[in-house]
C-alpha cells in the first residue's frame, strides 16, 4: 500500500516537506506497522479477498484492502468509535465510513451538526473535512459478516490504543454501538477504571461519566455516549433514525465542550 497516497489529517497527503498541515502534527495515524498489519491472519486474509473478488458495481476500482487509518480533526475534542471497515465501504475506498450506506448516514448527520464540511463521503479525495471530530474503529480490518471474533478485538486494540493516545485533545467519545463501547470501556479497564462492563450498560443517547468512576482519573477515562451504530440493519429498519442519531451526536459534542 503506498502509504503516500493516504489522505491524512484531513485530506492532506501525508509526506515530509509539502502539504503538512500548519499545526504541530501529534500522532502518525497510519504508521507502517498498522498500514502492513496482518496480526490477525483471518482477517488478512478477507479484507484481501474481498479486494480481489470485488463488488460488480466496482470491479474498475482499486480497492483499499488493508487495514483503515483513523480520520478526521488531529486536534478533535470528540472520539468516535465505530466497529470496523464495510467491505465495500472503507476497505474499499481506505477512509472510515466512506463509499457506503453506512458513511451516508453517519457524515449527512456529522454535516447537519457542524462536524463535517459536506453531508457526503465518497472518496479519499472528496474533499471532506471534519472539524472537532475524529473517527476511528474497534477493528480496523473488514470482518466476515461484521463479526470480529473477541480475540481479533483484543489484538486490533492495540490499534485503538494509537488513536486514543494520540489524539492529545479529546475530551468526550462518541460509542457506535455496543461494540464501540466495549472496547472503550476495556480500554480503560485495563488503565485502572474500576468499574464492571455490567455497571456500564450500553444503551442509545446514555453518558457515562466514566472519568468520575473509580480509577477513572486515573486511567485518563472520557466520559462516554452511545449511540445504536450507523449501520443498514439499523436505519434500514427504523431503529436508528435520523432524528435519533442527531440528537445522540448533539449530546457528545455538547459533552466534548464543543458547543
Ligand atoms: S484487525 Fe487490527 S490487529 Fe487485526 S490485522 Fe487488522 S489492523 Fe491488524
Amino acid at each position: 500500500m503506498d502509504r503516500a497516497t493516504v489522505p491524512w489529517w484531513n485530506g492532506m497527503p501525508h509526506t515530509s516537506g509539502r502539504n503538512e498541515p500548519t499545526t504541530p502534527v501529534p500522532f502518525d495515524p497510519y504508521p507502517p506497522d498498522l498500514a502492513t498489519c496482518r496480526r490477525c491472519p483471518r482477517l488478512a486474509a478477507f479484507r484481501e479477498e474481498i479486494a480481489r473478488t470485488k463488488r460488480r458495481a466496482y470491479r474498475d476500482q482499486e480497492y483499499w484492502g488493508a487495514p483503515v487509518p483513523g480520520f478526521g480533526d488531529p486536534d478533535a475534542r470528540l472520539l468516535i468509535v465505530g466497529l470496523a471497515p464495510g467491505a465495500h465501504g472503507s476497505n474499499r475506498t481506505g477512509r472510515m465510513f466512506t463509499g457506503d450506506a453506512s458513511g451516508t448516514f453517519l457524515y449527512a448527520s456529522m454535516h447537519r451538526l457542524g462536524l463535517a464540511s459536506q453531508p457526503t463521503s465518497v472518496s479519499r479525495s472528496d474533499g471532506l473535512r471534519l472539524t472537532g471530530a475524529w473517527i476511528t474503529a474497534s477493528a480496523r480490518c473488514v470482518p466476515p459478516g461484521n463479526k470480529p471474533t473477541p480475540d481479533e478485538l483484543a489484538t486490533c486494540m492495540h490499534w485503538l490504543k494509537h488513536d486514543f493516545d494520540g489524539l492529545r485533545n479529546v475530551t468526550a467519545i462518541l460509542a457506535l454501538g455496543r461494540i464501540g463501547h466495549d472496547s472503550v470501556l476495556r480500554l480503560y479497564r485495563e488503565r485502572g477504571l474500576r468499574a464492571t462492563f455490567a455497571s456500564v450498560p450500553f444503551a442509545h443517547g446514555a453518558v457515562h461519566r466514566l472519568d468520575e468512576l473509580p480509577g477513572g482519573a486515573e486511567a485518563g477515562a472520557r466520559p462516554l455516549v452511545d449511540a445504536f451504530h450507523v449501520s443498514l440493519q439499523n436505519t434500514n429498519t427504523g431503529r436508528l433514525t435520523s432524528a435519533m442519531f442527531d440528537e445522540a451526536l448533539a449530546v457528545a459534542k455538547s459533552v466534548a465542550g464543543l458547543d
